[in-house]
């Protein structure tokens, strides 16, 4: 919750149904990508304040209200609350951009689309069920009950906050547990603005909780707490093993949603414009700053020249801006260590001996005081084996690889540690297909790309990550499986035999 009267605005952390400050009193200033105004205070949650939040969902969980409900009331909470996200969402994307720096373009269409998370997953509430089974033995009744796991830690990045943070909460709410969300560090305040939204629909207090603050801080003692259940991370690799490994210290289950160097494959019978605009949403959207960004742009030798020039032309033209104009199509970075990292990368490339033929170099944008933009860029001549082509950069920067035919696009595609997207431009049907079975990917698009929905599954193969957000098998990641055995039988038969 933030206090308005105050400049910058001042937010608390929401534990046990309450806005409350960090144990001991610390904040740090949340900077707003575009102006360079440190516009928020957000407290810097420690060990201490994840263990007030764990035990207030702990107890959220385990007695009052939250376990009393129908799964039809529980339900009905989480579509008040999509109602409630859609009555706020200007406000919500507004605090979005100015934390973000994404594009107000985007993020009021992407806002609004997050609450049908909650709609979504409020209708599978009660659409949980066990079963009965026909057991292979006599006077038995054996069935199964779904049941909640408990307290989930939702540890969230800051490329897309709110929808990120919507893919775990959403499934793990209907399915009748509590949470305790960890945003970053970078975008913490539409967290704790939806924590009111969350109060006002009327959850009971401590099924849902914010603790702000850094990784090592506050991070990874919400990973190592005893009482967390399973924990749904979304990050990068690094950060991401970090909590895998405190995960294995105590046994506790993980989805893990990482990082990706996707490739996105132009074949020569493609329709050309669309497979222009193809590539430019995949890396340029969103400053390239999306887990799913087509990085690795795989062009067919035959139309390389062409293509590549229409790429360059087009990309040339995209209008590097404020966030908050509708006529803006690439915003800044979102954070310092990210913009560095991204041009160190171009200076990687260009040492690795890559064909800089677009951008490059920080750009100067009016009006802006952070220092954040970087031109939009495309290497051409780039070898699979490159660092450009192996690591993820999470920026607008391409590394266009060329290839000759079908099996050597497989082969280049595949070759990386990761595995979350993928995409094909073809007209042929039978190239689609083959493609989207050849690649090694947790999702493959065809003619299209950056297309999610919470009725997909969503996650990666290999390195990308393990479990599955959105769709309707999503709710089993937040569920465990009881089985019940009742004996009907008149008397209990010999008690020393397996029956
Ligand atoms: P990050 O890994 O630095 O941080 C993610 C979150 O983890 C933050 O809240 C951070 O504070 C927290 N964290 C860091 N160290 C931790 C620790 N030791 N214990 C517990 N929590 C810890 O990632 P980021 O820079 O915020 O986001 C960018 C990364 O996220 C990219 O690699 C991107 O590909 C990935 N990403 C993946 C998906 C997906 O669905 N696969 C979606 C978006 C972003």
């Amino acid at each position: 919750m933030r206090e308005m009267n105050t400049s910058p605005v001042r937010y608390r952390a929401f534990i046990g149904g309450q806005f409350v400050d960090a144990e001991k009193g610390e904040v740090f200033e949340s900077e707003d990508p575009f102006s360079g105004e440190k516009w928020a205070l957000v407290p810097r949650c420690r060990a201490a304040d994840a263990d007030r939040a764990v035990e207030a969902a702990h107890k959220a969980f385990t007695g009052g209200p939250w376990p009393a409900l129908t799964a039809s009331a529980r339900g009905q909470l989480l579509c008040r609350l999509a109602d409630l996200i859609l009555e706020n969402a200007q406000a919500l994307a507004d605090i979005e951009v100015r934390d973000n720096g994404k594009l107000m373009a985007e993020m009021a269409v992407q806002v609004r689309y997050a609450s049908q998370w909650f709609r979504y997953f409020g209708g599978l509430a009660d659409k949980i069920e066990g079963s009965v089974i026909p057991i292979d033995k006599p006077d038995m009744l054996n069935f199964t009950r779904r049941e909640p796991l408990g307290v989930i830690a939702a540890i969230v990045p800051w490329n897309s906050p709110l929808l990120l943070m919507s893919w775990k909460i959403a499934p793990a709410l209907a399915a009748g547990n509590t949470v305790v969300v960890k945003p970053s560090e970078y975008t913490s305040a539409s967290a704790l603005e939806f924590a009111r939204l969350v109060e006002k629909a009327g959850f009971p207090p401590g099924v849902f909780n914010v603790v702000t603050g850094f990784g090592a801080e506050v991070g990874e003692p919400l990973a190592l707490h005893p009482k967390v259940a399973k924990i749904a991370f979304t990050g990068g690799d690094a950060s991401g093993r970090r909590v895998y490994r405190a995960a294995a210290s105590q046994l506790k289950p993980v989805v893990l949603e990482l990082g990706g160097k996707s490739p996105n494959i132009v074949f020569d019978d493609c329709v050309m414009d669309d497979a222009v605009k193809g590539a430019v949403s995949g890396i340029f959207a969103a400053s390239g700053q999306t887990c799913i960004a087509g990085s690795r742009l795989l062009v067919q030798d035959t139309i390389h020249t062409e293509y590549l020039d229409r790429l360059v032309r087009f990309a040339g033209t995209a209008k590097l801006g404020d966030p908050r104009l509708a006529t803006t199509q690439v915003g800044p970075i979102t954070t310092h260590p990210q913009h560095k990292k991204v041009l160190d990368y171009i200076a990687i490339g260009r040492e690795e001996g890559a064909e800089l033929v677009l951008g490059g170099k920080p750009a100067e944008v009016e009006g802006s005081k952070s220092g954040l933009f970087v031109q939009p860029s495309i290497f051409s001549g780039v070898n699979n084996a490159m660092r450009i082509a192996q690591e993820e950069i999470f920026g607008p920067v391409l590394s266009v690889i060329p290839f000759h035919d079908e099996e050597e696009a497989v082969a280049i595609a595949n070759d990386t540690l990761y595995g979350l997207a993928a995409g094909v431009w073809t007209t042929s049907i039978r190239r689609a297909i083959a493609m989207s079975n050849a690649l090694r990917a947790g999702t493959v698009w065809v003619n299209t790309y950056r297309a999610v929905s919470y009725m997909s599954p969503f996650g990666g193969f290999k390195m990308s990550g393990f479990g599955r957000e959105n769709g309707q098998h999503a709710i089993d990641e937040y569920l465990q499986t009881k089985s019940v055995w009742i004996n009907t039988a008149l008397e209990v038969p010999n008690p020393f035999t397996l029956r």
